[in-house]
């Protein structure tokens, strides 16, 4: 199964001491003040906490992650509901398994997992292998996680909340990095569109074929469905 992973790049880590990187590109107020993210708004977010990660950890990372940013849009990241979860396996490919094997159920719009550490990914941190801090999945855009405990160097330099920021903005549609423009007005787009249809779910997004996911039967269907295997397996760049 193809997903987003996320590792941000180092010329935006060094620039992030001196500016606003966000791992998705550099904020600019000049291009955000063109579009219209019309009223207040939020979006559902049904949290998956590993072992040993409380509620009150979960809640705190993510108003630290979108507190701030979400007033740039309007546009708030409420947690919905927080559920305990087993993680399977300790690389991107199992958490990405177990995570996208839930199906998306209200109240929920999107769903991250808070991975804690254990004593495997230690292991693979000693022996200095890469290791990938978050991922969202590519078909819809709303399933994926964050490593929410600090362990190794990289983390030094990217804080859990950074790499939460990170998941969220690709959540909200952002499918290109280092591309702060469209992901403005991919969030503008799909704000308006719940708006416009008056409806309580925020639409997704597919970074495949490049379209909205409406609904969360859609989204179910686009994960689980018969076409979702075959597009799945398609090659495709990053
Ligand atoms: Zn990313």
């Amino acid at each position: 199964m193809p997903r987003r992973s996320c590792t941000f790049v180092a010329a935006c880590l060094l620039a992030a001491a001196l500016s606003g990187c966000t791992g998705i590109g550099f904020h600019d107020s000049d291009t955000r003040a063109k579009l219209d993210f019309g009223a207040p708004d939020s979006v559902a977010l049904c949290v998956y906490i590993d072992k040993g990660i409380s509620e009150r950890e979960a809640r705190e990372l993510i108003a630290d992650a979108w507190s701030q940013e979400g007033r740039l849009y309007g546009l708030s990241i409420d947690v919905v509901k927080v559920v305990p979860w087993k993680r399977r396996g300790f690389m991107m490919d199992g958490i990405m398994e177990t995570i996208t094997r839930q199906p998306l159920t209200a109240p929920c719009d999107r769903v991250m997992a808070l991975v804690n550490r254990h004593l495997g990914d230690i292991a693979w941190n000693l022996l200095q292998l890469p290791e990938i801090l978050g991922a969202v999945n590519d078909d819809t855009l709303t399933h994926g996680y964050t490593v929410a405990r600090r362990a190794s160097l990289n983390q030094v330099f990217e804080s859990p909340a950074d790499v939460a920021r990170h998941e969220i903005y690709h959540m909200l549609g952002c499918d290109e990095h280092f591309n702060i423009g469209r992901c403005y007005a991919q969030i503008a787009m799909l704000k308006r569109f719940k708006q416009t249809r008056g409806d309580t779910f925020f639409p997704a997004w597919d970074s495949i074929n490049k379209r909205i996911v409406a609904t969360r039967a859609e989204v179910n269907a686009r994960l689980f469905g018969a076409d979702a295997q075959a597009l799945s397996a398609l090659p495709r760049e990053h």
